[in-house]
């Protein structure tokens, strides 16, 4: 049932990208902002993150909504697609390309890995030395196929206070520089999306994995450039790991939330071994609304939790670890 929402009721939403399966890692994220909304009162809103385009899977998007729904989590708005009206995106980046914030860049990811400067931590995030910011420039922002649009990212540092994280200082420019706002497939770049998104629902709580860290002083940086108002409070949570000590992965075997439904397992035992990575005590199968009842993020640990094979075996036959 959807209701009104209340005055100053804080909202948080969920966000799943349709890139690929809900699996532990990401379910257990979900879980716990859902568990906060409900224990909190926060509204919650369900966004479907599908603006990026190529990597989407056929009804993964219907898949993902069906699964939180089995993990026994519901929403009070939604769910909506991004793709679906793409005119607030580019209203914002008309705007900021009016106000001389944005530029267009040729630049091939080639281009830009030649002309890394220093060795970079994150292979996937590359520092754009900013080639095409007196190069080019435009008052009018355009969907292209041949170049992205980038952000003038101010040489200054960003601080803010992670509820979970703690405090963090973060300058962008020596990060990776001017980022992409919108990309050469036309479409607005993640970035954009989630602070044009988030404020557009009111979003006061933002709740995800902590590899998402690093990107939010770029969405604080939007949110001032749009005159959207405060940034939502942040909650960055450790993320789940293979046995490895990598991130949860395929690589690691099969921990799709599908591929255990379809084995059998209840969502209760899903919910139970989410549970003991949450400190909540020793692993027993429980309902998700038990779960929000018993969660309290003083007890969650402040390093990632791992799945080890012990766990995938627990979640398959419901036995106690042996030793
Ligand atoms: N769509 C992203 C994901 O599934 C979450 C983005 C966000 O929370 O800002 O990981």
């Amino acid at each position: 049932m959807t209701t009104e929402p209340q005055r100053h009721q804080r909202i948080t939403r969920l966000a799943p990208s349709p890139t690929g399966a809900l699996h532990l890692g990401n379910a257990r994220t979900f879980l716990i902002n859902w568990a906060m909304a409900r224990r909190n009162h926060w509204r919650v809103v369900l966004r479907i993150e599908d603006l990026d385009g190529p990597r989407l899977k056929n009804d993964a998007d219907r898949l993902a909504i069906d699964l939180l729904g089995w993990l026994g989590m519901d929403w009070d708005d939604g769910p909506t697609w991004q793709k679906a009206d793409l005119s607030p995106y580019h209203a914002a980046l008309q705007r900021l390309a009016e106000a001389g914030q944005i530029y267009p860049c040729t630049c091939t990811r080639k281009e830009i890995e030649r002309a890394q400067s220093a060795p970079h931590g994150n292979e996937h995030e590359l520092r754009y030395p900013g080639t095409c910011r007196e190069k080019l420039s435009a008052v009018n922002y355009q969907p292209s196929a041949d170049h992205a649009w980038r952000f003038v990212v101010p040489e200054e540092s960003v601080s803010f206070a992670d509820c979970f994280a703690g405090p963090q200082t973060i300058n962008v420019q020596q990060q990776v520089g001017d980022f992409v706002v919108a990309t050469k497939a036309g479409l607005p770049a993640y970035q954009l999306a989630v602070v044009v998104d988030d404020a557009a629902s009111g979003v006061t709580d933002v709740v995800r994995g902590d590899d998402l860290l690093r990107s939010t002083a770029r969405q604080m940086m939007l949110y001032r450039a749009l005159g959207l108002g405060n940034a939502p409070r942040y909650h960055h949570l450790p993320l789940v790991l293979g046995p490895d000590g990598r991130r949860l992965a395929k690589r690691h075997g099969d921990s799709r939330i599908d591929t255990y439904r379809r084995a059998g397992v209840p969502a209760q035992r899903l919910i139970g071994l989410i549970a003991e990575w949450c400190g909540m005590g020793e692993r027993r199968a429980m309902e998700a609304a038990e779960f929000a009842e018993q969660f309290n993020p003083a007890k969650l640990p402040h390093r990632p939790a791992t799945l080890s094979e012990q766990d995938d075996a627990w979640l398959r036959d419901g036995r106690p670890r042996a030793g």
